[in-house]
């Protein structure tokens, strides 16, 4: 029966948990730890203590979106520009220009709000979940549920989601660096701390939110929850650490100063024009006023943050979880993608298909020979893989090489569980990929009779007078064989002399050279009262004088994926990389078959070890595959391409890989069979754990810069027309040729349409037949800026020469409607026929397709209603000072109005041949 815990047991944030016994703690939690709490209690506990979050560490709210929004410099501008209106009586301009903010800040606030949402459901996705026991199951729940009392599960590479109070562990180790600032590793234990109010690196029997566990394992019961956790007290810390504008957005931002400047200077020039030409005062301020709203881009930033934030959320789409914004464009200029190959590159659908042991060797199905029965045994009690037998037989757990063991065992009539319990685990030294193997102790009170097929040595005979316990190994095949100086073979244990070595060898190389996946099985059998015979033994000291007893060849094939998702980086001018812990030949023969690498051998992690670092830079410009690596490896082989500049994506699953993953540009974590701390290192999260997941979402990268790109292609080129209009007007003699709204109008209205349909235009078709952009590369590049001199300065002789030819049929000297509105609606309609045609650098719009996107479609369509409104409406004329144009008159803007967008489409005619051929 389980008592109501004590109903303060939160009140004081620095409570003594560390000083209670775990039965204390348990107690005062009110939770009884094989059954854990149940789902009433929970929920009585959730509305006490609130949800296990960290406030604060939530995005933006609706209020703080619109605050910014309004607190925008040009907002400002325009609102002291309605101000002056409404000061000299232009009362309808002045309502006018707010009309239109208002239309803005609402486009502006809705694009914003998209892009929040997306950032926080990537957010929430990013967040670990936690293993925890209620009402006796186990189950798996995002860490946000947990609740004080809870008992959860701790293995090596989680990410602790709460405080806790340890209540089970073994070989236990975390690093506390997020909350204490050591990076050495800690032990911990159960027991209970006599001194008051140590450090809280020294609480020795607690574990932290925040913090990682690094190895072992481990039960506790959670404490604190939320802002009620040591975290939570510095959440402010976190919170400034959070906010961090990207790279591209920093170069947007300071592009747009440095056109900013520009643009101010041209607003004098025209200012000072029109002042010495003797126009109105006050219409020479709001024409400033405007001009300066018009070419000052300072939302460049925020298409950015916009265009990244849904392209993440794109991305989430295609399996590809965002945890960092700057990777979206970090992507686009990849050029090095290095891969693990198990789970990865192969689909870790683990079989065991062969057995071999010097006594003969067997095909999975038919029956063992006799060497074979023993391997099997160890394979199924050296695992923490578990079948799902019990409720719901369809729930496995466990590592996909490890399920494969005791599946395999299985299959042959030798049941886990049966072993386990004649069998049971006293102790063990756990899998590293350093060391490539692990090794379990097992009790055995009825002595070697438990372990039928395992021969004894001479002075174990008589085991009934002596506690006997048995160490079994499985790992990599050298790795094992390291630690062995004899071999079973024909029931008896002999020395492992220099040919049986031999033979083991070329069995292992047989079959890894058939893409098998190889694991070496070895034992030793030990006094139950030796130290190595502890639950917590010295690796060093445990793994020696082993008995060799075979190997196991398991099937892995290549995800149906793979192959053409390198072929699609080579087209891509990124080079894949095979970087695993697995055999040499296996390496080679799944590289071969997937396409990464031809003839060439793999090179061994012992070779790297033994490299310079400039023979390793050489090494790492030619190499696709490398074997037996350990994650240290990962890291110098990332250090090394870097240095040669490539831009590096590195996958990785593993606790040791988190370094690895931190250095590369791009650290790709796996979301099924990766630790929390390797996803935390990791700026993505594959969640299908699949590589072609990462060649899309470099092509969703790739889009997504292009993207950008037409942004700014589009409103540069649009605000030069409109500045040539302006300035060139006085040198034929006309006056001011646009009104400050119709400025603003073009500026706010209808570049705002279209630009934002611009963003989410799809892939060019030839976004991954072209190499990887350069990351220094300016974002105006030479074509670019060519491009929106001429195509502006087109734009704006159309309008203007329209508006010249009506104007000097009866010259004026004040803006007068009969000519002006031709100009407006030659320019507006003219910058629809620039959105059509840069949807694509270089296929012309026919060839795309004019319907491919319907939101730039629509957005024309609403502009050009917008338009004809602003003619033709007659409260509006008067705002606009616009006259309706006759029919005649209409076709003439349109089909003048044409001319920029043949211009596109003949210059990228042009880029088009210019192309090598065999693109197309
Ligand atoms: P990868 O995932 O790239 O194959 P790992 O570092 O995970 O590399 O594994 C390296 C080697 O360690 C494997 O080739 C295998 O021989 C061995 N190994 C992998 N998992 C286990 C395990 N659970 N127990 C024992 N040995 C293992
Ligand atoms: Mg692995």
């Amino acid at each position: 029966m389980v008592s109501p815990p004590e109903d303060d047991f939160l009140s004081s944030p620095d409570s003594d948990w560390y000083r209670l016994e775990t039965d204390q703690v348990l107690d005062r939690l009110g939770v009884d730890p094989a059954q854990g709490l149940d789902p009433s209690e929970v929920e009585t506990r959730r509305r006490v203590h609130g949800s296990n979050e960290i406030q604060g560490a939530v995005g933006r709210g609706p209020g703080k979106i619109l605050r910014q929004q309004i607190l925008e410099p040009m907002v400002i501008l325009l609102l002291v520009a309605a101000g002056i209106s409404f000061a000299v009586h232009e009362t309808t301009d002045a309502v006018a220009i707010l009309v239109i903010v208002a239309l803005n800040s609402l486009l502006g606030f809705i694009q914003d709000f998209r892009a929040e949402k997306a950032m926080a459901k990537l957010k929430e996705l990013a967040m670990p979940e936690v293993t925890v026991r209620r009402e006796g199951r186990v189950l798996t729940l995002p860490a946000r549920e947990l609740v004080p009392g809870d008992i959860i599960g701790l293995e090596a590479g989680n990410r602790i989601s709460a405080d806790c109070r340890l209540i089970e562990t073994r070989s236990l180790h975390t690093l506390e660096a997020a909350l204490t600032g050591e990076s050495q590793q800690v032990a911990k234990d159960t027991l209970a701390i006599s001194e008051k109010s140590p450090p809280l690196g020294d609480r020795h029997n607690l574990v932290f939110m925040g913090t990682d566990v690094v190895s072992g394992r481990g039960e506790a019961v959670v404490t604190g929850t939320g802002m009620k956790t040591e975290l939570g007290n510095i959440a402010g810390m976190i919170q400034a650490a959070g906010e961090k504008r990207t790279p591209l957005q920093r170069r947007l931002a300071r592009l747009g100063i440095r056109l900013a400047i520009a643009a101010l200077g041209i607003v004098a020039v025209v200012f000072a024009m029109g002042i010495f030409r003797g126009q109105d005062m006050n219409l020479m301020i709001m024409t400033a006023l405007s001009m300066a709203v018009a070419a000052v881009p300072e939302g460049l930033p925020a298409v950015a943050t916009i265009s990244l934030a849904l392209g993440a959320r794109r991305m989430l789409r295609r399996n590809a979880l965002i945890r960092r914004l700057p990777a979206v464009e970090t992507l686009g200029s990849v050029t090095v993608i290095c891969s693990d190959k198990t789970g990865t590159l192969t689909a870790n659908r683990m079989e065991v298909i062969s057995l071999w042991s010097p006594d003969g060797s067997s095909e999975l199905g038919e029956k063992l020979s006799a060497g074979c029965a023993p391997i099997l045994r160890v394979g199924a009690l050296c695992n923490d893989a578990e079948l799902g037998i019990e409720s719901d037989a369809t729930e496995t757990h466990g590592d996909p090489t490890e399920l494969a063991l005791v599946a395999a065992a299985a299959e042959s009539g030798l049941d886990q569980r049966d072993l386990i319990s004649r069998l049971p685990r006293v102790g063990e030294a756990p899998f590293d990929s350093h060391r490539k193997r692990m090794t379990t102790i097992h009790a055995c009170d009825e002595g070697c009779a438990s372990l039928p097929g395992f021969p004894t040595p001479s002075d174990l005979e008589s085991p009934g007078e002596r506690r006997l316990s048995v160490a079994l190994m499985k790992g990599a095949a050298e790795a094992v064989l390291s630690c062995c100086d004899s071999v079973a073979i024909g029931g008896r244990i002999e020395p492992l002399t220099e040919s049986r070595l031999r033979s083991v060898r070329e069995a292992d190389d047989h079959l890894a050279s058939r893409g098998q996946r190889v694991l070496g099985f070895a034992f030793r059998w030990l006094k139950a009262d030796s130290p190595e015979a502890g639950p917590e033994p010295d690796p060093a000291a445990l793994e020696q004088g082993f008995i060799f007893l075979g190997l196991v060849g398991m099937q892995d094939p290549p995800r149906p994926e793979s192959r053409d998702a390198v072929a699609r980086c080579r087209s891509a001018g990124i080079r894949p990389i095979m970087i695993t812990g697995d055999h040499p030949r296996t390496a080679h023969v799944i590289a071969r078959e997937i396409g990464i690498s031809g003839e060439e051998n793999p090179v061994g992690g012992r070779t790297l070890e033994t490299m310079s670092d400039e023979q390793l830079a050489e090494t790492v410009s030619d190499t696709s595959v490398y074997a037996r690596v350990s994650p240290e490896h990962k890291l110098r082989i990332v250090n090394a391409l870097q240095e040669g500049g490539d831009v590096v994506a590195m996958t990785g699953d593993g606790v040791n890989d988190a370094p690895a993953l931190k250095k590369a540009d791009i650290g790709v974590a796996m979301g099924i069979t990766g630790t929390d701390v390797s996803k935390e290192a990791a700026e993505t999260v594959l969640l299908d754990d699949d590589f072609a997941t990462i060649v899309d979402s470099v092509e969703e990268g790739r889009t997504i810069y292009d993207n950008i790109c037409k942004f700014l292609k589009y409103t540069l080129t649009s605000n030069t027309g409109e500045i040539v209009v302006m300035l060139a007007a006085p040198f034929l003699g006309m006056p001011l040729p646009l009104i400050p709204l119709q400025i603003l109008w073009i500026n706010l209205v209808t570049d705002g349409f279209p630009g934002l349909a611009l963003a989410v235009e799809p892939a060019e078709r030839n976004v991954m037949q072209r190499p990887p952009r350069d990351p220094n590369e300016p974002i105006l590049t030479r074509s670019l800026i060519r491009h929106l001199l001429v195509i502006g300065t087109l734009m704006g002789a159309v309008s203007l020469g329209v508006g010249y030819v009506c104007w000097s049929g009866n010259p004026t000297t004040e803006y007068d409607p009969s000519w002006g509105t031709m100009i407006f609606t030659v320019l507006t309609l003219s910058q629809m026929g620039h959105a059509l045609a840069i949807r694509s650098t270089r296929d012309s719009l026919f060839a795309i397709g004019i319907l491919s996107n319907p939101a730039l479609l629509a957005a024309i369509g609403l502009t050009l209603l917008l338009q004809l409104a602003v003619i033709y409406l007659p409260w509006l004329q008067s705002v606009f000072q616009t006259v309706p144009l006759s029919l005649g008159e209409l076709g003439i803007c349109l089909l003048l109005s044409t001319a920029v967008f043949w211009a596109v489409e003949g210059e990228k005619w042009f880029t088009r041949r210019r192309e090598l051929p065999g693109i197309e």
